[in-house]
């Protein structure tokens, strides 16, 4: 008898999140992506197909097991999903939010070949929520910030007797500690701000990560055993020597990089001109938004151009519309083509009527006699041959200068590490950028006792590559501290340029 066919897949089309409306969003600063109901979660998760040799681990930098947390959804199994999920990933509810999915798990997605990709950020995004909502509950964190206890403790190896130090409670921190403390070690995380969580909590705004999920997953890392110390700056607070002295036995260094660049074009010191990372840390941090219940307003303009094509750029372009500005204008100097922002961030700027002006380059600011900003001018580009990022450089054109009519300028145009944690910090080489040195494999810095990881080596980077790399370092943290592999690392002559 013939053999039956093999049923064919029934054929689903990728399911859109509900978001709220561009023009009631633009306004407000409540989230602006809603989550799956549960009918179009169920649908989304039955498009994986479960392949033999999943391509989604590999793309995912803390290698999540996909397929695994999604074949449990199929199942109708929350707790099991969840489980496999949070095997692999302390911070799934914030990775569902801000992860640039399209360029990591989803862009090697076998169904991207042929039709959309799995939304595997919001399938992920939909367990993490789930699992807050049955006992990590966030709580109401408005007036400021607490951290609940009434997390389940996850399982843990046995205390191995040794103390480490992690300094910097973003992305790449967190995660570090939280492996460090399963391995079974004893952790401290050395906090600058009065809040956990880094560019989480004073750069991305609530409309896009909310902070009480922030929170509630910086519960999660310290249900593990995590100690938290706030307002102590390592090389002002304590040097990283004082850290050793007091019995540390290992430091991760994860203080990413928070010092704004400029363009040092003229008129960059007018009223008016903040750099993105000041202007986000009012908003979001100070709560600058919620003025006047908050005593700590921000001001904006009528007419605000935001310098820059990345995720900073978009958050503080959106920001400003919230805010009350009249106009909001993106000043880019590549193309649409080139724009390093999460496509759906840029789409949804688009949605809120930013307006994006491309290939367009400010050289100088205008002031008006009291000192405030009142024009910008620009200048055209074209693309040239691509330069060492392999972007196409822009190339000014010649005589197409012209005004822009703006009062509020705000430059995101990148950072780099703040340079405060190495003052008295012996041993440790930095690159001509700033940024440590520090071996891709394992984390280790040219300071034995000391690895590092997140945008601290890498200069600006993404949650996701910060908490792979906080991952990477714990796993080697705990081989050396269990003397398993002492002998420390030496940079290749050409990677140490202090
Ligand atoms: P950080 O998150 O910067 O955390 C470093 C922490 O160390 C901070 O809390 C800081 O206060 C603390 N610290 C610094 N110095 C010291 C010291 N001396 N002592 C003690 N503590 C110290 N990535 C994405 O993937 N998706 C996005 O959508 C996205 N949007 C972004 C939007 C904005 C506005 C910004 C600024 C970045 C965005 N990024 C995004 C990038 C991403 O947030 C970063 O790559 C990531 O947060 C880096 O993590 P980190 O742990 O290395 O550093
Ligand atoms: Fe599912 Fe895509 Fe991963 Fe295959 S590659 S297991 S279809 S998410």
């Amino acid at each position: 008898m013939a053999e039956a066919k093999k049923p064919k897949r029934e054929k689903i089309p990728r399911q859109e999140m509900p978001r709220q409306a561009p023009e009631v969003r633009r306004r407000n600063f409540n989230e602006v992506a809603l989550g799956y109901p549960d009918e179009l979660m169920i649908l989304e998760s039955k498009r994986c197909l479960q392949c033999k040799k999943p391509k989604c681990i590999e793309g995912c930098p803390v290698e999540v097991d996909i397929p695994a947390f999604i074949l449990k959804l199929q199942e109708g199994d929350l707790p099991g999903a969840a489980a496999a999920l949070y095997a692999d990933n302390n911070l799934p509810a914030i990775c569902g939010r801000v992860c640039p999915q399209e360029t990591q798990c989803e862009a090697v997605c076998v169904l991207a070949k042929k039709e959309e990709p799995v939304a595997v950020g919001r399938l992920e995004r939909y367990v993490a929520d789930w699992k807050m909502s049955q006992g990590m509950k966030a709580p109401d964190y408005v007036d400021g910030w607490r951290i609940s206890q009434d997390t389940e403790a996850p399982e843990k190896a046995p205390p191995s007797g040794k103390r480490v130090a992690v300094v910097g409670s973003g992305p790449a921190g967190l995660t570090c500690a939280a492996d460090l403390a399963r391995y079974g070690h004893q952790v401290t995380i050395f906090e600058a701000l009065h809040a956990p969580g880094g560019v989480l909590v004073y750069g991305i705004p609530e409309f896009r990560l909310p902070k009480a999920i922030v929170y509630a997953e910086v519960d999660y890392v310290k249900s593990l055993g995590a100690e938290l110390i706030l307002d102590c700056v390592i090389g002002k607070t304590l040097t990283l020597d004082d850290v050793f002295d007091d019995g540390y036995e290992a430091v991760f260094l994860g203080t990413g990089a928070g010092l704004p660049m400029f363009m040092n074009i003229p008129g960059e010191n007018y009223n008016g001109v903040y750099s993105a990372n000041e202007f986000l840390t009012r908003v979001n941090l100070m709560k600058g938004y919620l003025f006047p219940e908050w005593d700590t307003p921000v001001r904006i303009g009528r007419r605000v151009a935001v310098v820059g094509g990345g995720n900073v750029a978009m958050d503080a372009a959106r920001c400003s519309m919230r805010l009350g500005a009249d106009e909001v204008l993106i000043v880019y100097r590549r193309s649409r083509v080139e724009l390093p922002a999460r496509a759906e961030e840029a789409e949804n700027a688009e949605e809120e009527g930013i307006v994006f002006h491309y290939l367009t380059n400010p050289v100088e600011i205008y002031g008006d006699d009291n000192g405030w900003v009142r024009g910008m001018k620009c200048i055209q580009m074209e693309l040239g041959e691509p330069d060492a990022s392999g972007r196409r450089r822009p190339v000014p054109i010649e005589g197409s200068e012209f005004d822009l009519d703006v009062d509020t300028v705000i430059m995101a145009l990148g950072t780099r590490p703040n340079p405060m944690v190495f003052t008295d910090a012996g041993g440790l080489e930095r690159t001509r950028w700033g940024t440590v040195v520090a071996d891709e494999v394992t984390g280790r810095t040219t300071r034995e006792g000391v690895w590092a990881g997140g945008d601290i080596v890498t200069g600006a980077a993404t949650v996701i590559s910060a908490m792979g790399a906080g991952k990477t370092a714990a796993a080697d943290m705990d081989r050396y501290l269990r003397g398993e592999s002492t002998t420390w690392w030496e940079p290749e002559e050409e990677t140490a340029q202090a």
